[in-house]
């Protein structure tokens, strides 16, 4: 089976990480903020916070922000689970803002009228979870607009888009936001096993992160609340948790960062290969905006229904059948029964629901190869010119 994604480890990664083994520390040594700086320089921010996964970035941004009961934080509802979550974590209410139906991120439109009618009800959102989708930013100049207009704070969850580019510059340099959090699932663009990272130019925002990544703890004497434990010690200021980032974990960041813009190019190549295979099937392709690079995490096609004897889940089942794993990225949040209890209704996401029905993740990543991209473009052009 060609899975959707997977990672590319090569010789110099195995070296890195066999570097740390062999050292004196293998977490809280020197890798981290080495990482860390790389991570700053790649994508021009002021400060690089590495941690144990996104999931655990997502958590401790929506916390440095204030983020807290009584608050509501809005995102995409296609996207991973975790956009939603990290509002849940700080026990405020969620909700959603339907889609672009050409982007498949969080239309900019519907993010205005909800605002506006928001405005009325004395309901804005405290934070607004921007998901760059499949690898494309978010149109970030309006965003950024209305968060001026209407008062909220911007966090990227750039899982899919490391090495992505708005307007000629990286997705991380936190120009338009507030926060960037990155993904190093093996499955995303660079991989560190598990971990994530959280960017911006904010130094009290970076300190913040740093406290609640580590306990809580305070280590810098100046910043002591109280000398009665002297100089030498330490101090838990805040509740934080334990989302720190291995030294084992860090090496590896930092050789696979190295390579993260070939990563990029590569899958920007496979995605020209699909769309000039798939141009002639019924199916709307992705569409990336001018001043968009994409990182290509996914390539989603929508199968258009209408044109096709076979339903969506047919199409899957056939296709797996043929050793290509496709998969569908993502069931709409409001749909999983954790989410369903909170009353959600699908009529309020009319983009959300049409994408659920028709769209598929064809498998995009480095290690495809010319053999393998040959059998996913026949295969699909096959079956789907078949079911015409
Ligand atoms: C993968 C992913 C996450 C979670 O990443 P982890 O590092 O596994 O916690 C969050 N948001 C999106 C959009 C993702 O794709």
């Amino acid at each position: 089976m060609i899975q959707y994604g997977k990672q590319d480890i090569g010789e110099d990664d195995i070296n890195a990480v066999v570097d740390v083994l062999n050292s004196d520390f293998l977490t809280q040594g020197p890798k981290v903020p080495q990482f860390e700086k790389a991570l700053i320089r790649k994508f021009s921010c002021e400060h690089a916070v590495a941690v144990n996964s996104a999931t655990s970035a997502l958590h401790i941004s929506c916390l440095a922000l204030g983020l807290a009961e009584g608050d509501y934080l809005w995102t995409s509802p296609i996207s991973f689970v975790a956009s939603a979550n990290c509002g849940l974590y700080c026990g405020a209410a969620i909700d959603f803002v339907d889609i672009d139906l050409c982007t498949y991120n969080i239309c900019m439109v519907s993010l205005e009228e909800k605002l506006q009618r928001a405005r009325v009800l004395n309901k804005i959102p405290k934070v607004v979870v921007a998901v760059h989708m499949c690898g494309q930013s978010c149109d970030m100049i309006q965003l950024r607009k209305l968060s001026l207009e209407y008062g909220f704070y911007i966090i990227e969850d750039a899982s899919h888009a490391i090495g992505a580019k708005y307007d000629d510059e990286f997705v991380g340099n936190c120009l338009h936001s507030d926060i960037c959090v990155f993904s190093f699932h093996p499955v995303k663009i660079i991989t560190t096993a598990e971990g994530g990272a959280a960017t911006t130019n904010s130094a009290k925002l970076a300190e913040k992160l740093r406290m609640l990544r580590s306990h809580g703890i305070e280590r810098d004497p100046t910043r002591f609340v109280t000398n009665e434990f002297g100089k030498w010690h330490y101090e838990q200021q805040i509740l934080g948790f334990n989302y720190r980032m291995s030294d084992i974990q860090a090496a590896l960041g930092i050789s696979q960062l190295k390579k993260v813009d070939s990563f990029v190019q590569k899958r920007n190549k496979i995605a020209r290969l699909y769309e000039k295979s798939f141009q002639n099937l019924p199916l709307n392709l992705p569409s990336v905006k001018a001043e968009a690079l994409s990182s290509y995490h996914l390539f989603v096609i929508r199968l258009q229904l209408d044109e096709l004897s076979k339903s969506k889940h047919e199409i899957f089942n056939d296709l797996h059948k043929l050793g290509i794993g496709v998969a569908f990225h993502y069931i709409p949040i409001y749909r999983h029964p954790y989410y369903v209890k909170m009353g959600f209704s699908c009529d309020d996401y009319p983009n959300a629901e049409q994408y659920f029905k028709e769209a598929l993740t064809i498998p995009i990543h480095v290690k495809l190869t010319e053999l393998e991209l040959n059998e996913i473009t026949h295969k699909v052009s096959a079956l789907l010119s078949r079911s015409l």
